[in-house]
């Protein structure tokens, strides 16, 4: 099968829809291909935070926050590795995308909250639960424009077309049905997320961690670095590769983020087996993670209390009630701290301590750890406890792209007809990303990468 296209998009998540509904708007034709059943990849499973310097939400909270402490915060956060023109375009341009999104019918709740390791109250928040409410803003977009855009699914992209000149004119693929050929006027948008389900590859570019290999995933289980190995295939420079995020809250289990009980980074601890505080809980998430991964059976409980679960049917960022939690043995629940100690299998003396400590930290004394984001106390029952491993959910590195989404090549050229956005791309967050910082980077470079590729294409 061959299909002619002016804009081709591979890849279906947030950076992928984003580009497909910006080079519509833009005046292009587009085809998006997605290699697994459903659209969504590792943006609709998401945590859901955006951040973004908001002039309306964050006044009305009494937040002081500014575009330069996002870049700062953006910046030193990952060590000072990432690209600073990059890193700009993404500070500046995200609160001009949440703008773009509630244009297109995305609703955001008015409270800002900091999300894991986000360090700064700028995390927005969907009205839909996980990151459903991007992918269905794109796709209500999408269906309402389908003489012009076409999404097919369960097919995978495997091969960049190139032409004499050195111009990515398309892809080679394959679906149900069979080979496919796709012909791009305008060029293609690399837009196929990380390499985090990927153990080999991870185990292949890891140099910053312990062994990984045996650390479970957040991702869903299309996040194989296809779009990184593609590209670099055609000579792209792929930057950053060590870069790996891994969260300290992930399901013992299963290593998804489902099932954690932390409702924003203010009002919860995080004690160890022996019920005593080991960190900064408002630390970046590499911090915490390798503080975490120190204690015995790199294990940690979260600790809330009613502050975070006003009732029983309060849900978690993932829909999850906290009753049900409980139920389920996910999660447990006590009136009094010494019980849900017992419940857990910590001392109950340490664990009571390390609360008071707390308390007084909220009250203004100097925290042990050093932390300074608190909002209330943990003095109030129902106490509830949510066992948390270390998991991998980001990958920084990936393909080199120009503040336009151009793909560079390992000349510092730049391929014609070539872009790519989301997490597939490498070298903007550094050593460590903002826990808000992913959706916040995935939709406004999806965005330029349509609006670049549908007006300039492969010029
Ligand atoms: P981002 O947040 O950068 O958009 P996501 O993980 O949300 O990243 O989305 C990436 C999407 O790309 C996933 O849905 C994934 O299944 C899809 N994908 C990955 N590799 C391919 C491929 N070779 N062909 C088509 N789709 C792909």
């Amino acid at each position: 099968q061959e299909f002619d296209t002016e804009v081709a998009i591979i890849g279906g998540g947030g950076a992928g829809l984003a580009a497909a509904v910006s080079a519509h708007q833009n005046g292009a034709k587009v085809l998006l291909v997605e290699k697994m059943p459903n659209i969504g990849g590792n943006t609709i499973i998401s945590g859901s935070a955006f951040n973004a310097v908001d002039p309306k939400r964050q006044s009305a909270q009494g937040i002081e926050d500014s575009v330069e402490k996002h870049f700062q915060q953006t910046y030193e956060g990952g060590d000072k590795k990432g690209d600073p023109e990059l890193v700009r375009v993404l500070v500046e341009n995200a609160y001009p995308t949440i703008e773009w999104l509630e244009s297109l019918g995305m609703k955001f709740t008015d409270k800002v909250f900091t999300v894991l390791g986000a360090l700064w109250p700028r995390s927005h928040k969907p009205v839909e639960p996980l990151g459903t409410g991007y992918v269905n803003t794109f796709m209500n977009y999408i269906n309402e424009h389908k003489d012009d855009i076409t999404v097919l699914t369960e097919v995978e992209a495997k091969e960049l077309l190139v032409n004499a000149d050195g111009a990515v004119t398309g892809f080679l693929a394959e679906g149900k049905n069979g080979k496919i050929t796709v012909n791009a006027k305008n060029g293609v948008i690399i837009a196929t997320g990380g390499f985090g389900a990927n153990v080999e590859m991870r185990d292949q570019y890891n140099t910053i961690w312990p062994k990984l290999t045996n650390i479970k995933t957040t991702n869903h289980r299309g996040a194989t670095g296809d779009g990184i190995l593609m590209a670099e295939k055609i000579n792209a420079s792929i930057v950053q590769m060590e870069n790996i995020q891994l969260l300290p809250m992930g399901d013992p289990e299963t290593g998804s983020l489902s099932g954690n009980i932390e409702q924003g980074v203010e009002n919860r601890i995080f004690v160890n087996a022996e019920g005593n505080r080991f960190v900064d809980e408002g630390a970046r998430r590499d911090v915490m993670t390798r503080a975490l991964m120190e204690q015995a059976d790199s294990m940690m409980w979260v600790i809330v209390d009613q502050h975070s679960y006003p009732t029983g049917d309060t849900v978690n960022n993932f829909n999850e009630t906290i009753d049900s939690l409980v139920k389920e043995g996910r999660a447990y629940k006590a009136d009094t701290l010494e019980d849900l100690a017992k419940q857990i299998g910590v001392e109950p003396e340490n664990l009571v301590k390390a609360v008071e400590a707390f308390n007084a930290s909220v009250d203004g004394a100097k925290d042990e750890f050093g932390r300074t984001l608190f909002m209330d106390k943990l003095d109030t029952a129902p106490f509830y406890a949510g066992k948390r491993v270390p998991t991998v959910h980001h990958t920084m590195g990936g393909i080199k792209i120009t503040p336009e989404t151009r793909v560079v090549d390992q000349n510092g050229e730049i391929i014609k007809g070539l872009f790519a956005a989301g997490e597939v791309t490498g070298g903007i967050h550094g050593a460590n990303r903002l826990g808000g910082n992913a959706l916040a980077d995935v939709h406004t470079f999806g965005r330029i990468a349509g609006a670049t590729a549908a007006t300039e294409g492969n010029e």
